[in-house]
This record gives structure tokens, C-alpha cells and sequence, in this order.
């Protein structure tokens, strides 16, 4: 297996769902792994879970800092994947929903990786990958904002791997499809049927059932790792063939 021994890691929504998957797959490969969430307690040791909201440009300058100090002082990997949910239409989202939508699932991407890429630049295995979504290219139904968000996740990661690619941080993103997290369980409860509606989106997919967030993770994981020394500015889609691309 891809091994990340000695490596300096942070995930930013590592508390829950693929982030927390992704936090503990890269401590058990080796990694020391600090996580950022506006509620850190779902990240027990060996991580290391600090407070930080990501659509406050100060709370994530200390929070980076504070990841840092307790990582001793280097950082090698940047997993940006804290995001937010928007379901509608175009007309559904007024300007409130679409400025804060987009100041956690874009800005809070770039305000990290800002913070953190005068660390990230002194590591010899640097990589940031940042979690984008099949929403991005797919064209889906009732998610404009979710889906404009994640295209400029999209975007940003092209452009930074651009920018820093003479530098020798890589800048890759995951594409995941529907994968099994608190979040679906949100939306899922809030259904008139949730056993009938995990029913119907199980159908949906063309495996038959949901991504796991340990398959998204594994994913990321290898992004992050060395042995992916030569990749930079992909996307990887975990979808379970979704999007056919
Ligand atoms: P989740 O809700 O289970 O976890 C998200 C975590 O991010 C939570 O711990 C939350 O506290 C944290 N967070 C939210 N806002 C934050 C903020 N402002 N500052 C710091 N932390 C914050 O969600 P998940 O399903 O694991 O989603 C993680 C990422 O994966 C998101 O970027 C999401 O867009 C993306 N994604 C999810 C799916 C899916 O089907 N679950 C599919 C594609 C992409």
C-alpha cells in the first residue's frame, strides 16, 4: 500500500464524512494529520482537531498556524475539502445563499491553500488536493449554485497546478459521485420516505449503491502520496461510472 510516513497533513471538514475518512486513511498510512472544522470534535486522536471556519480569513490564518505548530512546524499535504449543499434551481437561491454557498466551497479553498502555500513550499512532497464534485461537469438537476461552486473548485485546481507546478506542489482534485456521508443522511431524513428515497438513489447509480467515503479517500490519498509524484492539474472522478466521461 501507498505509504505517507513522515509526511505533515491537514484537512480542512475533516470531522465528518469523506474528510474524516480521508483524515484517518492518511494517519494510518503514516501521515501526522491535523484537521480543520467548524466543529472538530468528530476528529479524535491520532488527528489533531482544530477549530477553523473556512469562510473567515482569519480564523483560517490562526488554524493553519495552529495545525502547523502542532504538526512541528512543516506541512506537506493540503486536503481542502470542507463544502456546503445547495439544492435548486437558478431561481430557487437568492443572493445570501449564493455569496455564502460560494465563500465556503471556493473562497474557503483558496483562502486555505493561500495560508498554507509558504509552508507547503519549503516540503519536497508537496500536494494539495481539493474535493470537487461530478456536479462540476455533470450538468445535475436542482443544484446551479452546488454545481457553479464546484466548477470554480474545478478551475482553481487547473490554475493552481499551473502556477505552482515549477515550485513542486502538485494541485489535484477528486471528483466523487454521491458517496455514503452525513450529509446524504441529511437530505435522505429530510424526505418524506427516507427508506424509499435511499432506495430510489441507490437505483440510480450505475453500480447499483452509493460511493463510500473510504473510496473517495483512497483517492485522495493516493493524489496526496508520492507515489503520484508526476500528477497534477487531474481530476479523478469516484463515481461509481456516473458521469461516463
Ligand atoms: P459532511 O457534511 O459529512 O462533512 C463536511 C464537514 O465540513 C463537516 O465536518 C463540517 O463541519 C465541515 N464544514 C462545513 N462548513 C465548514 C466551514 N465553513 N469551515 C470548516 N469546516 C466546515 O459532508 P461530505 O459529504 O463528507 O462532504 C465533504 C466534501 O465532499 C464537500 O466539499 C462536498 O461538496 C464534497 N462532495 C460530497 C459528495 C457526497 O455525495 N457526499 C459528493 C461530491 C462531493
Amino acid at each position: 500500500p501507498i505509504r505517507l510516513d513522515g509526511l505533515k497533513a491537514l484537512v480542512t471538514g475533516g470531522a465528518s464524512g469523506i474528510g474524516h475518512a480521508t483524515a484517518c486513511l492518511l494517519a494510518a498510512r503514516g501521515a501526522d494529520v491535523a484537521v480543520l472544522d467548524l466543529d472538530p470534535s468528530g476528529a479524535r486522536a491520532p488527528l489533531l482537531g482544530i477549530k477553523a471556519d473556512v469562510s473567515d480569513d482569519a480564523s483560517v490564518r490562526e488554524g493553519v498556524a495552529a495545525a502547523v505548530d502542532r504538526l512541528g512546524g512543516r506541512l506537506d499535504i493540503l486536503v481542502n475539502n470542507a463544502g456546503i449543499g445547495a439544492v435548486g434551481t437558478v431561481e430557487d437561491n437568492d443572493d445570501a445563499q449564493w455569496h455564502r454557498v460560494l465563500d465556503v466551497n471556493v473562497l474557503g479553498m483558496a483562502r486555505t491553500s493561500r495560508a498554507a502555500l509558504p509552508r507547503l513550499r519549503r516540503s519536497a512532497h508537496a500536494a494539495i488536493v481539493n474535493t470537487c464534485s461530478i456536479a462540476a461537469t455533470a450538468g445535475l438537476p436542482q443544484r446551479a449554485l452546488y454545481s457553479a461552486s464546484k466548477g470554480a473548485v474545478l478551475s482553481l485546481t487547473l490554475a493552481m497546478a499551473a502556477d505552482h507546478v515549477r515550485e513542486g506542489i502538485r494541485v489535484n482534485c477528486v471528483n466523487p459521485g454521491t458517496a455514503d456521508t452525513p450529509w446524504v443522511g441529511r437530505l435522505l431524513a429530510a424526505a418524506d420516505d427516507p427508506e424509499a428515497e435511499r432506495a430510489a438513489l441507490d437505483a440510480r447509480q450505475p453500480m447499483g449503491r452509493l460511493v463510500t467515503a473510504g473510496e473517495v479517500a483512497a483517492a485522495i490519498a493516493y493524489l496526496a502520496s508520492p507515489a503520484a509524484a508526476s500528477v497534477t492539474g487531474t481530476a479523478l472522478a469516484v463515481d461509481g461510472g456516473m458521469q461516463g466521461l
